[in-house]
């Protein structure tokens, strides 16, 4: 199907998550004051991997600006200190020696080209991200005359280890009907219909994100057998890979993808985009486009202490101390590091209630995960085992072909529960997803209310119900509306919304 940007306009979708957030506006100690953004310009110092940044924006004599913190330099921490740049001086720490977090943009070596590849995150589209394809339009990578941005259909194969015929193979028209017409996956067809048709109902009637998965899933005509070998299967694989998790994560939730990126028939083509040069030149421009904007990499929080009305930060030998504190750490170490902090109880019983699950991610050519016969391949492959159901991407039908206009022969695997690992790996990394269960996103919503007492904000993906680029930007989105609501930045943002 494709994908349009019908259903609710951008500046609907902005409106009704800042309802879903509460109104929480906190002005910043020291006077909270928002002096609008500048232009955009830069020192030129430093930038995502360079280390340290040098501050380039303060005037000699000029009267001083309130001082923001900001821990961690995942996409919400830069995120945020974009928004807040020009109203506030901003410090941002960042444990690792590069910014990027969960985005995290490699060069893989392809026939002797080099090719940006993302690790972590890496897709998006106009359905589940408007926010996020607004901001990338801002900054040149996205929209008319723009070659950053990738898209390719999001197909999908469901199957067994062992079982020689998938599940399911998603049908993609036009172009890929003959899955509509096996008899062999009629099971699968029927699933995803009702899926598709039922989880759209259900977003646009702002369902209860508490529902989980299992208990939706019985309330839909489906047979045993397409609910326990087709539909959790695949919710895992989307997740934590495991099955048995699956049937606990909210439904409204675990369904985001599927209910936002389908808009017009259930196997009208889908689509998913990349960026050309990956996702953490964004970060990158964001960074160059603060001017009073400094970035401590390779600088880990390990406390935080009041100090009359204001904060202190504590990184290794260095000390700063702020007006206001964006905590952009995920939520175990944003814990941690408030642990100290007299006023944080609250924000810190939340942050522990937060449910997370390590995922192991690897990179290789070997197609070990993906269906005996590759005619019934997809981009999104996933193979059940037991309890886990872990998927296996195909990036050669993803990503823009090589710069000598190649395809790239390359897998996306998760492999946290394999009993097999690929041949030809290239890169591992290990992450932390959060779990989209009704109790992470009851401590969401707890972390909310705590949202701006005594200086202290939280911005990340994981502070909204499903974890992505859009969520993550969100989440910033909130913070500045309360700490910086006149932001140029944030201005030209909401106004690319429409
Ligand atoms: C494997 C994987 C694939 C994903 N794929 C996609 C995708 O395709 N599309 C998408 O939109 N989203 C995807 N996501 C979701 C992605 O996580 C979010 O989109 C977003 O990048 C999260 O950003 P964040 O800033 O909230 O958190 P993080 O990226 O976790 O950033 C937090 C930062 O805080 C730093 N930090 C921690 N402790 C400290 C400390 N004490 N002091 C200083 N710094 C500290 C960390 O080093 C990190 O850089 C994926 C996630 C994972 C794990």
């Amino acid at each position: 199907m494709k994908m349009r940007e019908s259903g609710p306009t951008r500046r609907q979708v902005l409106r009704g998550l800042a309802g879903a957030l509460g109104a929480t506006a906190v002005a910043c100690g020291a006077g909270g004051s928002d002096e609008g953004a500048p232009d955009g310009g830069s020192d030129g110092g430093g930038g995502p991997d360079g280390g340290a940044r040098v501050d380039g924006g303060a005037d000699a004599g000029a009267p001083a600006r309130p001082r923001v913190g900001i821990i961690g330099g995942g996409a919400a921490g830069v995120f945020t200190a974009w928004l807040l740049d020009g109203a506030y001086d901003v410090v941002l720490f960042e444990s690792r020696d590069a910014i990027g977090g969960n985005v995290r943009t490699i060069e893989l070596d392809v026939r002797g080209q080099a090719v940006p590849v993302d690790v972590g995150a890496q897709y998006f589209g106009p359905g589940p991200y408007p926010t996020y394809v607004a901001l990338l339009e801002l900054l040149g990578l996205s929209g008319p005359g723009s070659v950053a941005t990738h898209e390719a259909p999001a197909t999908i194969t469901i199957g067994w280890d062992g079982e020689e015929t998938p599940r399911f193979v998603s049908p993609s028209v036009p172009g890929r009907e003959w899955p509509l017409r096996e008899s062999w996956n009629a099971g699968g067809v029927g699933t995803f219909a009702q899926l598709s048709l039922h989880g759209r109902r259900f977003d646009e009637a702002d369902g209860d994100w508490q529902i989980p998965l299992e208990e939706w899933l019985a309330g839909l005509p489906l047979s045993v057998d397409q609910r326990e070998r087709i539909a959790l299967p695949w919710f895992a694989a989307v997740y934590s890979g495991d099955i048995e998790q699956a049937r606990g994560y909210s439904a409204r939730s675990a369904l985001i993808y599927l209910s936002r990126s389908l808009q017009g028939g259930a196997f009208d083509e889908v689509t998913y985009r990349t960026l050309v040069p990956g996702m953490g030149e964004v970060l990158r421009r964001l960074v160059e486009a603060s001017a009073m904007l400094t970035v401590h990499t390779g600088a880990a929080v390990e406390r935080v202490e009041r100090e009359g009305e204001r904060l202190r930060v504590v990184a290794g030998g260095r000390t700063e101390t702020v007006d206001a504190l964006v905590v952009a750490a995920p939520p175990r170490e944003a814990a941690s590091v408030l642990a100290g902090v007299p006023g944080a109880e609250a924000a810190i019983a939340a942050l522990d209630a937060v449910e997370f699950h390590v995922a192991e991610l690897t990179l290789h050519r070997d197609p070990i995960y993906a269906a005996p016969d590759p005619r019934h391949w997809s981009f999104f492959n996933s193979a059940a085992r037991g309890q886990y159901s872990e998927t296996s991407m195909q990036l050669g039908v993803m990503l823009a072909p090589a710069p000598d206009g190649q395809p790239i022969d390359l897998w996306k695997s998760w492999t946290t529960h394999r009993d097999r690992q690929p041949a030809e790996v290239l890169h591992e990394a290990r992450f932390h997803h959060m779990l989209p269960t009704p109790a992470s996103l009851r401590a969401q919503a707890l972390l909310r209310a705590q949202q701006g007492a005594g200086h202290l904000w939280f911005a990340g993906s994981y502070t909204l119900p499903f974890e992505a680029q859009e969520t993550a930007l969100l989440s910033a989105i909130h913070v500045a509306e309360g700490l910086a609501p006149a932001s140029a930045n944030l201005a030209a943002l909401k106004a690319r919304l429409g």
